[in-house]
Parts: C-alpha cells; structure tokens; sequence
C-alpha cells in the first residue's frame, strides 16, 4: 500500500528478525487515510467492543432492522399471502443471489440465496456426482470444514454406489488429482488457518483430469474479491452470516456454472425448484437454470435481513477491502510478535498476506482459556479445537487503532496470566 510504512525487521544480537512494532502516530496517519473509514458508520458496533469475529457472525447493518420490521409488519401483517406477489418475496432468492454473485464473479441468475451451506453443499456435491456418474472419487482436504466432510461421508452412504471420500493434506491435493476423481471438494480459506487454496490452479488441474471442482466459499464471499468465472468453478456454495453480515444462520448460497445449470438434476427435488410450482404437477419436472436449487419455502424474513444487509457492499471496491484485510492483518501480527515473546503463542496462519484470507490465527495450547479472558477484556475472537485462537478481519468495519489494541490486550492477557483465572476454562456450548 502507498503512504505507509510497513512495520520492519531490526537484525537482534543473535541474528533472529525481531519485528518493530508501529508508533501511536503511524497508526493514526493509517486510519486517517483509509478510504474504507466511513463505511464502519453503516453498522452498529457496541461501544468499546473491539470485534474480531465478524468472520463467524458479521456485525448488524444499521439498515437491517429497519428492513426486517417493514417485512414484518408491512409485508406480513398487513399484506399477508399476498406479500408473495406484492412484496416479492418469491423472488427473493434470486434477488439476494445476484447481489452475492457481483462479490464471487458470478453472471447474474447464477446464483440463488438459500437454504444453509450444508444443504447447498448436498445439493452441488450430489449434483457434480451425476456429472460424472462413472467416477468414484470425491476428493477433500482431510481439515476441511467438518461439515463438509460429514455431508459427503453422508452422501456416500445414501448414494450406496460405491464413492468414496478421499481425505489427504493441503500439500498432496494437486497430485492426487487423477483421472478417478468425479469431484475436487475445498473450502477456498482455511477456517482454522485462513491457508489460501489457489482456486484458478486447482480447478484447472481438476479439468484437465476430467474432474469437476466445489469451491466453499465461506470465508471467502465478501472478504476478498472472487472470481469464479475467471476461476472456472463449476459449483459454489458460502454462508450468508459470516462476511455478508445477514444475521445469525441467514440463507447461504450457491452458484452453478451456467454450463451446468440447465444440466443437473437435482437430488434435493421439491416444489420450489419445479418448472411450474403452482401447476401442483405430480411429477418433478426441473426449473430454468439456478431455480431448480431451490427446495422449499424461501426464509422470507431471513432473507429480507440478508438483502438489506448486502447493500452495505453496494458501493465497495472488493480490492480495497483485500489491501486493507491484509494490512490489518499484518499489522495485529507485528505488534502482538513486537510485545511478546512467549514460547505459548505460535502463528498459524500464513505471514505472507497474499496466502492468507481475512484472518490471524495463532496456535495456543491454553487457547481456550486465553479467548475467554481476552473476550471479558473486551475483544471478541474465537477458539477453535485443538488450540486455535482465531482473529477476522473484517475491513468494513474495524480501524487499525482497534486492531493495534487488541493485539496489545492479547499480549496482557498471555503475560499477565489473567487466562489462569477459573472461570476462563469453564467450556460454553459454541466456542
Ligand atoms: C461456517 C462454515 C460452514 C457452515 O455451514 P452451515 O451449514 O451454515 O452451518 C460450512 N463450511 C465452512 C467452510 C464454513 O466455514
């Protein structure tokens, strides 16, 4: 980035790189410049909170509540089943899955909004596999999101054809992409580590082997720019709460490429994917293109959320959101390795900000702990088994003086050993 200097590396006694922290100055001349400082306006940020997890539940746009109460009251009380034709609903699918499609590089009518990522996952995974009927082989990172692996293992088992989900390491996929495998299945930024899948590399390498590439687009959709298009993907799918802020378990989305949209059949058939809906025709004929993924009933509500907060991103340059998702994240790295040296806090996630999605993760053997602590000091992450302490980075909203700070709070917390205190190890629910 222009304007700015990068925190640098002092050469210590025995050789070792020590990173320089950033003067109080330079991080408010960073601030002072970000051409994304006024967006932070358009959401409701609590009062000395410093949020670091918009990555698992984005912050609330102030236009939201308005949007669901009109959705409410308006459309659904006063409107009632008419609010269907009158207000749109039926179309809301497709209208919240073209504003996502702008941010992942998808054509317009590609893309449609519902269901959870899950589902949409069963739906693309089942879908890809009738592509490719005479292939076994669903390839997979074996740290891939849990649930994707679990809706595969189950799908395997439904399907009773004899697939088989093959799990190896991030390093091995591009090799052991050959020609018995039906589907190449990754999630693009490591959920743990926020690792970098190269999307482009490996689809096309999935191609040319005659395979077919999902990409999970999770902590991808709305932190960084996407190109499915350019990438070739032939299905995707992501969550609407993480980076497009639609509220907790809003609709999630996939994409088919239009080559394939009018060819899937869908295993998940039901009403709202059939050509005709309201011909309540007792045989499943497939709707035009994206349609036929949907299933059931939109989540008028939840969806009404969701569009109302994508308008956030209407007016955003995804390029400037990547510069400074990785500047913050460069700096949180700097100033908490410049404040502390502590042998129990080890990065995680990649140095190199360009393999690296919109998050800091550090390995913690008292992770834990460390998170409950650090969250009763007012920064909010999260913790992920066996010892991650995780950071997002979410551009919209947060400024480089907070991110400077948490780090400062997070090196307190370690050194202070105010992680030790009982009530810390006390394991909620949802970490
Ligand atoms: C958050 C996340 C999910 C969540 O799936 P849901 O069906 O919405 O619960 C799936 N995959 C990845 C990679 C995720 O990060």
């Amino acid at each position: 980035m222009d304007g700015w200097d990068k925190p640098g590396h002092d050469e210590t006694e025995n050789g070792v790189a020590k990173v320089q922290g950033m003067t109080p100055d330079q991080i408010s001349a960073l601030d002072a410049q970000d051409p994304l400082r006024a967006k932070r306006a358009e959401f409701h940020i609590p009062e000395g909170l410093i949020y670091l997890d918009g990555n698992s539940l984005g912050p609330l746009p102030k236009a939201v509540p308005q949007r669901v109460c009109h959705a409410i009251e308006d459309e659904w009380g006063r409107r009632l089943i008419r609010g269907w034709n009158e207000a749109g609903w039926i179309d809301l699918p497709r209208k919240v899955g073209d504003k996502i499609a702008r941010l992942i590089g998808a054509a317009p009518g590609t893309v449609i909004a519902a269901d959870s990522t899950s589902i949409n996952l069963l739906k693309a995974l089942s879908a890809a596999l009738e592509l490719r009927r005479e292939r076994k082989i669903i390839l997979s990172d074996a740290k891939n999101f849990p649930t994707d692996l679990y809706v595969a293992q189950g799908l395997v088992r439904g399907l009773a054809r004899g697939h088989e989900l093959k799990l190896v390491e991030a390093s091995e996929i591009h090799d052991a992409l050959d020609e018995r495998v039906a589907v190449l299945m990754l999630t693009e930024a490591d959920y743990r580590t926020g690792q970098l899948y190269d999307m482009r590399a490996l689809t096309a390498r999935a191609h040319k082997m005659g395979a077919l590439a999902i990409w999970d687009l999770c902590h991808s959709a709305g932190a960084f720019p996407v190109d499915v298009t350019g990438a070739g993907a032939d299905f995707a799918v992501g969550c609407g709460y993480k980076y497009l802020n639609g509220g907790p378990g809003a609709p999630a989305f996939i994409y088919v490429a239009p080559q394939h949209a009018s060819a899937v059949s869908p295993f998940l058939a039901g009403w709202m994917g059939h050509e005709a809906p309201f011909d309540f025709d007792p045989f499943y004929r497939p709707g035009p293109g994206i349609d036929r993924m949907l299933v059931g009933t939109p989540a008028v509500l939840s969806l009404s959320a969701l569009d109302a907060a994508l308008d956030v991103f209407a007016d955003v340059d995804m390029r400037l959101v990547r510069e400074k998702s990785i500047a913050l994240g460069d700096l949180f790295i700097a100033e908490v390795e410049h404040q502390y040296a502590g042998a129990d806090l080890k990065l995680a996630s990649p140095r190199d900000g360009a393999k690296r999605g919109s998050q800091v993760s550090f390995h913690c053997a008292h992770g834990y702990e460390a998170m409950q602590a650090l969250i009763a000091a007012g920064v909010i992450g999260d913790f992920r088994a066996p010892d991650i302490m995780r950071f997002g980075f979410t551009p919209l909203t947060l400024s480089y003086r907070e991110v400077a700070d948490a780090a400062s709070i997070l090196v307190r917390v370690l050194s202070e050993g105010e992680w030790k205190k009982p009530q810390y190890a006390v394991r909620a629910k949802v970490t």
